[in-house]
């Protein structure tokens, strides 16, 4: 259990906190943040209480209130009722239907957008996604087109009846992204920047968190917290592959990440298998282990000539290989129980 105090106590308060604690049989373990050691608390300051007989301290003075969870994320935390829906413009992520989310890597132009738009939506695909600010590994790289891809991608989506989900980089960026996108996504290269963390979690846009590419699934789960602290729960997590010694695939999708996080969070959790192997005969195999696996979703790049992509066309699937993938996620999702 966490008792989050209240702001501006001082230290013979949270002694007394820690009393309380301790002659209700548990023992007292501070998790503050960064204000308190001078004396004061600060927000978001807590004491974990393990053990004893804790129904009664959430009347302590000086407790502004309780989280109950035996993990270190309470807000995330797998708790009674499952797994959190969270609604992209009505499409539901987290219920019975595998949702599918594909595009391109990045928007390049309006007819490279439209062409990749239409064959997301044959394959099945409710939500389009496609990077306007790109996290280039180089800066010589093409690195998206920016508040233009923005706009595209909002009309392309709208005539074609479809959500959007792109990515931001930074906090600056945050509020111009939400104008134009349904759902924030916070990419592997950011998953621990604790101001992006917290600024899209104080708007109210749904967030779609990947896995940072070395980060474990508590690190991970932490960064959710983050997010659901400042404000939002509705997060969806997605497992994209993690570094390993093998160059034989750009990352290692840990699919077992799935079924782990099924155990430990009430998120969603979806399966990126274009990012997460990188190698685009692979990616339709994966994605189908993903949902077999029990993920909520698949996010999956798609472009209408992956040769002439502007970033990671090698693992774009062309629009054909989109639409069939689509048919066959339908098999799969029907034999595990799903829509
Ligand atoms: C992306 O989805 O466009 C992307 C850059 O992915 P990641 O953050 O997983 O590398
Ligand atoms: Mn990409």
């Amino acid at each position: 259990m966490i008792l989050v105090l209240k702001e501006g106590m001082d230290l013979e308060a949270v002694h007394r906190v820690e009393a309380a604690i301790r002659r209700a049989g548990g023992e007292p373990r501070r998790l503050f943040g960064g204000g308190a050691a001078g004396g004061g608390v600060s927000g978001r300051d807590a004491i974990e209480a393990r053990g004893g007989d804790t129904r009664e301290l959430g009347s302590v003075p000086g407790v502004a209130f309780v989280l109950e969870a035996k993990e270190p994320y309470p807000r995330v935390a797998r708790r009674e009722g499952g797994t959190r829906e969270v609604s992209v413009r009505g499409t539901k992520i987290g219920g019975r239907e595998v949702v599918l989310i594909a595009g391109p890597c990045a928007v390049e132009s309006v007819e490279q957008l439209e062409a990749s738009a239409r064959a997301a939506r044959d394959g099945g695909a409710r939500i389009l996604r496609g990077g306007a600010f790109k996290p280039r590994t180089s800066p010589y790289s093409f690195q998206g087109l920016g508040e233009e891809g923005l706009v595209l991608l909002r009309t392309v989506a709208d005539r074609l009846g479809m959500a959007v989900v792109t990515e931001v980089l930074d906090t600056q960026a945050v509020a111009l992204v939400a104008e134009h996108a349904d759902m924030l996504q916070v990419g592997s290269r950011n998953m621990q920047n604790t101001a992006l963390l917290r600024t899209v979690g104080r708007q109210s846009r749904p967030v779609l968190l990947k896995r940072g590419m070395s980060a474990t699934l508590e690190e991970w789960l932490l960064a959710a917290e983050y997010v659901a602290d400042a404000g939002n729960e509705n997060i969806v997590l997605c497992e994209r592959g993690v570094r390993s010694f093998d160059p034989a695939a750009r990352n290692l999708l840990d699919l077992s990440a799935v079924p782990l996080l099924r155990a430990r969070t009430r998120l969603p959790v979806i399966v990126d298998p274009s990012h997460g192997v990188g190698v685009r005969s692979a990616i339709v195999p994966m994605a189908l282990a993903a949902v077999a696996a029990g993920a909520d979703g698949l996010i999956v790049e798609c472009h209408p000539d992956p040769g002439a992509a502007k970033s990671d066309g090698f693992q774009a699937l062309a629009p054909r290989e989109m639409v069939a993938l689509g048919a066959q996620v339908r098999s799969v999702a029907a034999a595990v129980g799903r829509a």
